[in-house]
Protein backbone atom coordinates (compact mmCIF):
# COMPACT_ATOMS: atom_id res chain seq x y z
CA UNK A 1 0.00 0.00 0.00
CA UNK A 2 1.30 3.86 -0.73
CA UNK A 3 1.89 5.87 2.13
CA UNK A 4 0.70 9.43 0.66
CA UNK A 5 2.75 12.22 1.65
CA UNK A 6 1.29 15.49 2.04
CA UNK A 7 2.99 18.75 2.61
CA UNK A 8 1.23 21.35 4.40
CA UNK A 9 2.90 24.68 4.05
CA UNK A 10 2.50 28.74 3.38
CA UNK A 11 4.95 31.51 2.50
CA UNK A 12 3.47 33.61 5.40
CA UNK A 13 3.59 32.83 9.22
CA UNK A 14 0.11 33.37 11.09
CA UNK A 15 -2.03 31.87 8.36
CA UNK A 16 -3.34 29.18 10.06
CA UNK A 17 -1.05 26.19 8.65
CA UNK A 18 -0.79 24.37 12.21
CA UNK A 19 -4.19 24.47 12.90
CA UNK A 20 -5.18 23.08 9.53
CA UNK A 21 -2.28 20.39 9.67
CA UNK A 22 -3.82 19.44 13.56
CA UNK A 23 -7.64 19.31 11.96
CA UNK A 24 -6.61 17.34 9.12
CA UNK A 25 -4.82 15.27 10.65
CA UNK A 26 -7.31 14.63 13.08
CA UNK A 27 -10.23 14.37 10.41
CA UNK A 28 -8.25 11.80 8.84
CA UNK A 29 -7.45 9.82 12.13
CA UNK A 30 -11.50 9.97 12.51
CA UNK A 31 -12.04 8.47 9.52
CA UNK A 32 -9.80 5.60 10.58
CA UNK A 33 -6.93 6.27 8.79
CA UNK A 34 -3.56 5.70 10.23
CA UNK A 35 -2.03 9.54 10.11
CA UNK A 36 1.32 10.23 10.98
CA UNK A 37 1.44 14.29 11.71
CA UNK A 38 5.02 15.17 11.81
CA UNK A 39 6.31 18.86 13.01
CA UNK A 40 8.96 19.84 10.58
CA UNK A 41 8.42 23.55 12.20
CA UNK A 42 11.48 22.78 14.31
CA UNK A 43 12.65 25.97 15.26
CA UNK A 44 8.93 26.70 17.03
CA UNK A 45 6.88 23.24 16.60
CA UNK A 46 3.74 23.42 17.99
CA UNK A 47 1.29 21.32 17.00
CA UNK A 48 1.90 19.47 20.13
CA UNK A 49 0.59 22.87 21.90
CA UNK A 50 -2.46 22.62 19.76
CA UNK A 51 -3.38 19.47 21.22
CA UNK A 52 -2.68 19.85 24.85
CA UNK A 53 0.14 16.85 24.88
CA UNK A 54 3.95 17.54 25.84
CA UNK A 55 7.22 16.90 24.48
CA UNK A 56 8.16 13.78 27.04
CA UNK A 57 9.13 10.25 24.87
CA UNK A 58 12.23 11.25 23.18
CA UNK A 59 12.87 8.70 19.92
CA UNK A 60 15.54 10.15 18.42
CA UNK A 61 18.70 12.59 18.49
CA UNK A 62 19.73 14.67 15.80
CA UNK A 63 23.72 14.80 15.17
CA UNK A 64 26.13 16.22 12.66
CA UNK A 65 29.65 15.94 12.65
CA UNK A 66 31.62 19.53 12.57
CA UNK A 67 35.50 20.29 11.73
CA UNK A 68 37.79 20.34 14.21
CA UNK A 69 41.58 21.34 13.91
CA UNK A 70 44.80 19.82 15.13
CA UNK A 71 47.47 22.52 15.13
CA UNK A 72 50.21 20.38 15.55
CA UNK A 73 49.22 18.36 12.54
CA UNK A 74 48.12 21.14 10.18
CA UNK A 75 50.56 22.72 7.48
CA UNK A 76 48.17 25.37 6.50
CA UNK A 77 48.62 23.98 3.05
CA UNK A 78 45.23 25.33 2.37
CA UNK A 79 43.37 23.01 0.64
CA UNK A 80 40.57 22.35 2.69
CA UNK A 81 39.68 25.99 2.23
CA UNK A 82 39.84 25.77 -1.53
CA UNK A 83 38.12 22.54 -1.30
CA UNK A 84 35.36 24.26 1.18
CA UNK A 85 31.93 24.79 -1.31
CA UNK A 86 30.47 26.12 1.33
CA UNK A 87 33.10 28.67 2.36
CA UNK A 88 33.16 28.16 5.66
CA UNK A 89 36.49 27.39 6.41
CA UNK A 90 38.34 31.21 6.57
CA UNK A 91 42.21 31.27 6.09
CA UNK A 92 45.05 34.41 5.99
CA UNK A 93 48.14 33.63 4.11
CA UNK A 94 50.39 31.94 6.26
CA UNK A 95 47.82 30.97 9.71
CA UNK A 96 45.49 28.41 10.87
CA UNK A 97 42.53 27.47 9.03
CA UNK A 98 39.40 29.09 10.89
CA UNK A 99 35.90 26.97 11.01
CA UNK A 100 32.93 29.39 10.74
CA UNK A 101 30.14 27.18 12.14
CA UNK A 102 27.65 29.15 10.90
CA UNK A 103 28.39 28.51 7.58
CA UNK A 104 29.39 24.74 7.71
CA UNK A 105 27.17 22.10 6.11
CA UNK A 106 28.81 19.18 7.38
CA UNK A 107 29.39 17.75 4.64
CA UNK A 108 32.86 16.30 5.82
CA UNK A 109 34.97 16.89 2.58
CA UNK A 110 37.53 19.25 4.53
CA UNK A 111 38.94 16.07 6.73
CA UNK A 112 38.34 13.59 3.68
CA UNK A 113 40.77 16.00 1.57
CA UNK A 114 43.05 17.04 4.72
CA UNK A 115 46.62 14.60 3.35
CA UNK A 116 47.70 15.21 6.99
CA UNK A 117 44.87 13.99 8.76
CA UNK A 118 44.78 17.46 11.40
CA UNK A 119 40.90 18.03 10.82
CA UNK A 120 39.23 15.66 13.29
CA UNK A 121 34.97 15.48 12.83
CA UNK A 122 33.32 16.31 15.80
CA UNK A 123 30.22 15.14 16.43
CA UNK A 124 27.38 17.59 18.08
CA UNK A 125 23.71 17.49 18.89
CA UNK A 126 21.29 19.19 16.68
CA UNK A 127 17.91 18.82 17.71
CA UNK A 128 15.64 16.05 18.94
CA UNK A 129 12.54 14.09 17.96
CA UNK A 130 9.76 13.42 19.91
CA UNK A 131 6.55 11.06 19.98
CA UNK A 132 3.14 11.46 21.23
CA UNK A 133 0.50 9.10 20.08
CA UNK A 134 -2.95 9.47 20.72
CA UNK A 135 -5.15 6.76 19.29
CA UNK A 136 -4.32 5.84 15.65
CA UNK A 137 -2.84 9.35 15.67
CA UNK A 138 1.10 10.08 16.01
CA UNK A 139 2.50 12.92 16.15
CA UNK A 140 6.51 13.84 15.38
CA UNK A 141 8.39 16.94 16.59
CA UNK A 142 11.52 17.56 15.69
CA UNK A 143 13.07 20.11 18.04
CA UNK A 144 16.32 22.27 16.92
CA UNK A 145 18.67 23.02 19.59
CA UNK A 146 17.77 26.56 20.33
CA UNK A 147 20.52 29.53 18.20
CA UNK A 148 20.90 26.91 15.89
CA UNK A 149 21.68 28.65 12.65
CA UNK A 150 20.99 26.06 10.01
CA UNK A 151 18.12 23.76 11.00
CA UNK A 152 17.54 22.02 7.78
CA UNK A 153 19.38 18.75 9.20
CA UNK A 154 16.85 18.67 11.83
CA UNK A 155 14.16 18.96 9.50
CA UNK A 156 15.73 16.18 7.10
CA UNK A 157 15.78 13.83 10.29
CA UNK A 158 12.38 14.03 12.19
CA UNK A 159 11.17 13.89 8.35
CA UNK A 160 13.51 10.55 7.87
CA UNK A 161 12.25 9.00 10.96
CA UNK A 162 8.63 9.57 10.10
CA UNK A 163 8.96 7.94 6.86
CA UNK A 164 10.19 4.74 8.31
CA UNK A 165 7.65 4.89 11.06
CA UNK A 166 4.79 5.36 8.02
CA UNK A 167 6.53 1.79 6.59
CA UNK A 168 6.61 0.00 9.95
CA UNK A 169 2.95 0.91 11.28
CA UNK A 170 1.48 0.57 7.85
CA UNK A 171 0.15 4.52 8.26
CA UNK A 172 -2.09 5.89 5.54
CA UNK A 173 -1.35 9.88 5.75
CA UNK A 174 2.15 11.36 6.52
CA UNK A 175 1.30 15.37 6.81
CA UNK A 176 4.59 17.59 7.09
CA UNK A 177 3.90 20.38 8.67
CA UNK A 178 6.51 22.99 7.34
CA UNK A 179 7.73 26.40 8.87
CA UNK A 180 6.85 29.75 7.43
CA UNK A 181 8.89 30.70 4.23
CA UNK A 182 10.32 29.24 1.77
CA UNK A 183 13.93 28.71 3.43
CA UNK A 184 16.23 25.87 3.09
CA UNK A 185 14.14 23.51 6.30
CA UNK A 186 11.10 24.89 4.15
CA UNK A 187 12.05 23.03 1.11
CA UNK A 188 13.55 20.33 3.08
CA UNK A 189 9.90 19.10 4.22
CA UNK A 190 8.47 19.67 1.12
CA UNK A 191 11.46 17.79 -1.23
CA UNK A 192 9.29 14.44 -2.50
CA UNK A 193 6.26 14.84 -0.71
CA UNK A 194 3.16 13.96 -3.35
CA UNK A 195 1.23 17.08 -2.87
CA UNK A 196 0.84 20.18 -0.35
CA UNK A 197 -1.07 22.40 0.77
CA UNK A 198 -0.55 26.00 0.87
CA UNK A 199 -2.16 27.25 3.37
CA UNK A 200 -3.12 31.18 2.87
CA UNK A 201 -5.60 33.82 3.94
CA UNK A 202 -6.89 36.93 2.16
CA UNK A 203 -5.03 39.96 2.52
CA UNK A 204 -1.94 41.16 -0.02
CA UNK A 205 0.21 39.86 2.10
CA UNK A 206 -1.21 36.36 2.04
CA UNK A 207 -1.45 36.62 -1.55
CA UNK A 208 2.05 37.81 -2.11
CA UNK A 209 3.69 34.99 0.06
CA UNK A 210 1.36 32.56 -1.51
CA UNK A 211 3.19 33.31 -4.85
CA UNK A 212 6.73 32.78 -3.34
CA UNK A 213 5.58 29.08 -1.94
CA UNK A 214 3.59 27.91 -4.87
CA UNK A 215 6.44 29.03 -6.94
CA UNK A 216 9.17 26.91 -4.66
CA UNK A 217 6.27 24.31 -5.14
CA UNK A 218 6.84 24.07 -8.55
CA UNK A 219 10.76 24.29 -8.44
CA UNK A 220 10.30 21.30 -6.37
CA UNK A 221 7.97 19.58 -9.12
CA UNK A 222 5.51 19.34 -5.91
CA UNK A 223 1.78 19.67 -6.98
CA UNK A 224 -0.10 22.20 -4.91
CA UNK A 225 -3.37 23.19 -3.54
CA UNK A 226 -4.33 26.25 -2.10
CA UNK A 227 -6.51 26.83 1.48
CA UNK A 228 -7.61 29.81 1.97
CA UNK A 229 -8.12 30.27 5.88
CA UNK A 230 -10.14 32.56 7.35
CA UNK A 231 -11.76 33.55 3.88
CA UNK A 232 -14.71 35.68 4.57
CA UNK A 233 -12.09 37.98 7.20
CA UNK A 234 -10.47 39.90 3.64
CA UNK A 235 -10.49 40.35 -0.13
CA UNK A 236 -9.96 36.99 -2.18
CA UNK A 237 -8.82 38.80 -5.30
CA UNK A 238 -5.44 39.02 -4.55
CA UNK A 239 -5.62 35.22 -4.09
CA UNK A 240 -7.15 34.49 -7.06
CA UNK A 241 -4.99 36.51 -9.05
CA UNK A 242 -2.06 34.42 -7.97
CA UNK A 243 -3.97 31.39 -8.00
CA UNK A 244 -5.29 31.54 -11.55
CA UNK A 245 -1.04 32.72 -12.47
CA UNK A 246 -0.60 28.78 -11.47
CA UNK A 247 -3.43 27.54 -13.25
CA UNK A 248 -4.89 26.94 -10.05
CA UNK A 249 -8.16 27.38 -8.47
CA UNK A 250 -8.78 27.99 -4.46
CA UNK A 251 -9.37 24.37 -3.16
CA UNK A 252 -10.95 24.56 0.33
CA UNK A 253 -12.23 27.97 1.98
CA UNK A 254 -12.03 27.78 5.44
CA UNK A 255 -14.50 30.78 6.95
CA UNK A 256 -13.21 31.90 10.24
CA UNK A 257 -14.38 29.89 13.05
CA UNK A 258 -14.92 30.73 16.62
CA UNK A 259 -15.31 27.28 17.98
CA UNK A 260 -11.27 26.77 15.97
CA UNK A 261 -9.82 29.65 17.59
CA UNK A 262 -11.11 28.38 21.03
CA UNK A 263 -9.71 25.08 19.89
CA UNK A 264 -6.40 26.74 19.20
CA UNK A 265 -6.42 28.98 22.32
CA UNK A 266 -7.23 25.95 24.85
CA UNK A 267 -4.86 23.29 23.18
CA UNK A 268 -7.79 20.86 22.77
CA UNK A 269 -8.27 21.38 18.75
CA UNK A 270 -8.21 17.42 18.27
CA UNK A 271 -11.93 17.73 19.88
CA UNK A 272 -12.99 20.54 17.94
CA UNK A 273 -15.71 18.98 16.13
CA UNK A 274 -14.61 20.86 12.72
CA UNK A 275 -15.36 19.29 9.75
CA UNK A 276 -12.33 20.60 6.94
S1 LIG B 1 44.17 20.69 4.52
FE1 LIG B 1 44.85 20.00 6.54
S2 LIG B 1 46.97 20.60 6.64
FE2 LIG B 1 46.06 21.76 4.96
S3 LIG B 1 45.42 23.69 5.91
FE3 LIG B 1 43.70 22.31 5.96
S4 LIG B 1 43.84 21.35 7.95
FE4 LIG B 1 45.80 22.25 7.59
S1 LIG C 1 32.48 20.11 6.79
FE1 LIG C 1 32.11 20.78 4.67
S2 LIG C 1 31.06 22.74 4.89
FE2 LIG C 1 32.00 22.31 6.86
S3 LIG C 1 33.95 23.33 6.79
FE3 LIG C 1 34.31 21.23 6.12
S4 LIG C 1 34.13 21.30 3.88
FE4 LIG C 1 33.26 23.18 4.69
Amino acid sequence: MKIKTIGITGGKGGTGKSTIAVLMAAQLSKEGKKVILCDCDVECPNDYLLIGEKLEKLVDRVYAEFPKLIKKKCTKCGLCTRTCRSNAIFQAPGKYPIFIKDLCSACGACWIVCPFGAIQPNKEELGKIYLNKIQNLYLLTGLAKTGLEETGPVVGQVKEFALKLAKRIKADVVLFDTAAGTHCPVITALLDVNSALAVTEPTPMGAYDLNLILDLCKKLKVPAKIVLNQADLGKKKEVEKIAKRYKLKIEKEIPYSKKILEGYSKGNLLKTKIEL
